[in-house]
């Protein structure tokens, strides 16, 4: 603790450089000069930088940073170098590195730049009290670039370097609480998002009225039904996010589409929501009066991105958190979260946990308000020692390989 405690200094002047750079997944310049940044704060450390560029043009690269070890035991840590905040709304909203009492506001703060500091703290921690275990270690740290717009290209950045036998893939997004307990996170919802089309038949809204076959009263309908699919007993949602139809009110409308997305923990859950949406393609039940003219349903799924579900790989480690928590008093418990992170694209290759970054709060929101309702992202500094502390005691305990009783 009090070799953490010295770190701190340092550690929060790095992540106030880090803040300082907007790296909004667009800013495609400013994400990479973070990346270069991140590079250079984990150079001392031992490690070598390969920059990995993205699938997509637009985006800046991903991050690989490896220190080769003695032995062929590794662990790889998650991050991202992105944020969802584009530089004109930071300055609209004077949205930058502000520190209050206990609390540090700013862009990325908690989502993820927070989490990055931690795993340098971590591995600070480890190097210094215990560097024949560090020295012994493969470590592999990953940053996406582009994590806030859920880039798949990432997963095999990921896969094609993990070693053989790789013990974990910790992923540093924001701590969960519950009263006094620490929460980390074993498993995330998968998510599609998907569209509806429906196109019907235009007419003159006057003169041919019986003759149309009307695109947005058939929608109305469908997404009754989409909305129907929602199943709170098993954890699965659909939310219509968007309606769109018609031309001019003389028209009896001839298209109109929707999108939304749907959430779901299980495999087998979400297979079958799937399913159940894709289902509702095909002829409508909104006819033309004069011929029967059927609007015609179309539903495609757009983007999509696995559950990660409870797995017992994911549980042993969440076990060795909460031994580790045992040990050093800090009460930990396991979460569910959701909101996806990388997880989500890596728990099948490795065994997986997440949420191991500090804690703070409002994620996503840039504004604050008079009254304080409304306060923008922020971490909580005093978070941070205690979660280096747990993180750096777990890794040891998975290292030595003792089951959660305490032996070998
Ligand atoms: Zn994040």
């Amino acid at each position: 603790m009090k070799f953490l405690k010295d770190q701190m200094p340092a550690a929060l002047e790095m992540l106030r450089q880090m803040v300082g750079i907007n790296s909004f997944t667009g800013n495609r310049q400013g994400v990479d000069r973070l990346g270069r940044l991140t590079a250079e704060c984990f150079a001392p450390l031992g490690f070598t930088a390969e920059f990995v560029p993205s699938a997509n043009p637009n985006y800046g690269d991903h991050l690989v940073l490896t220190r080769r070890g003695r032995t062929t035991k590794n662990i790889a840590m998650v991050s991202h170098l992105d944020t969802v905040f584009p530089p004109e709304e930071e300055e609209r909203n004077n949205f930058s590195w502000q520190l209050e009492g206990d609390r540090i506001y700013g862009p990325g703060t908690h989502d993820i730049k927070g989490g990055t500091v931690m795993m340098w703290l971590v591995l600070q921690a480890l190097r210094t009290p215990e560097p024949a275990v560090f020295e012994e270690i493969t470590w592999k740290l990953f940053w996406n670039s582009s994590e806030e717009t859920l880039s798949q290209d990432f997963a095999d950045v990921c896969r094609n370097r993990f070693d053989r036998d790789t013990l974990a893939a910790l992923v540093f997004e924001s701590e969960g609480r519950l009263g006094g307990e620490r929460l980390v996170v074993v498993a995330r919802k998968g998510r599609g998002t998907w569209r509806v089309k429906v196109t019907g038949r235009g007419a003159h809204a006057g003169a041919k009225h019986p003759h149309g076959a009307n695109a947005v009263v058939e929608l109305a309908h469908i997404l009754q039904r989409v909305a129907a699919l929602t199943n709170y007993k098993q954890d699965l949602t659909f939310n219509v996010g968007t309606v769109s139809g018609g031309t001019v009110l003389n028209r009896v409308p001839h298209e109109a589409f929707a999108e939304g997305e749907f959430r779901a923990f299980t495999t087998e859950v979400y297979a079958r929501a799937k399913a159940a949406l894709l289902a509702l393609s095909g002829p409508g039940e909104v006819r033309s009066p004069v011929d029967r003219y059927a609007c015609e349903v179309k539903v495609e799924i757009l983007t999509e991105s696995r559950p990660w579900p409870r797995n017992p790989n994911t549980d042993r480690l969440a076990a060795i958190w909460q031994e580790a928590g045992k040990e050093l008093g800090i009460p930990v418990n396991v979460q569910e979260r959701g909101g996806l992170s990388d997880g989500n694209l890596l728990w099948d290759a490795v065994p997986t946990l997440d949420g191991l970054g500090p804690w703070g709060d409002n994620d996503h929101c840039s504004e604050r308000s008079a009254d304080s309702s409304k306060l923008p992202e922020y971490v909580d500094v005093t978070s941070f020692l205690p979660k280096a502390a747990l993180n750096t005691t777990a890794i040891l305990r998975l290292l030595e390989g003792r089951t959660t009783d305490g032996h070998r």
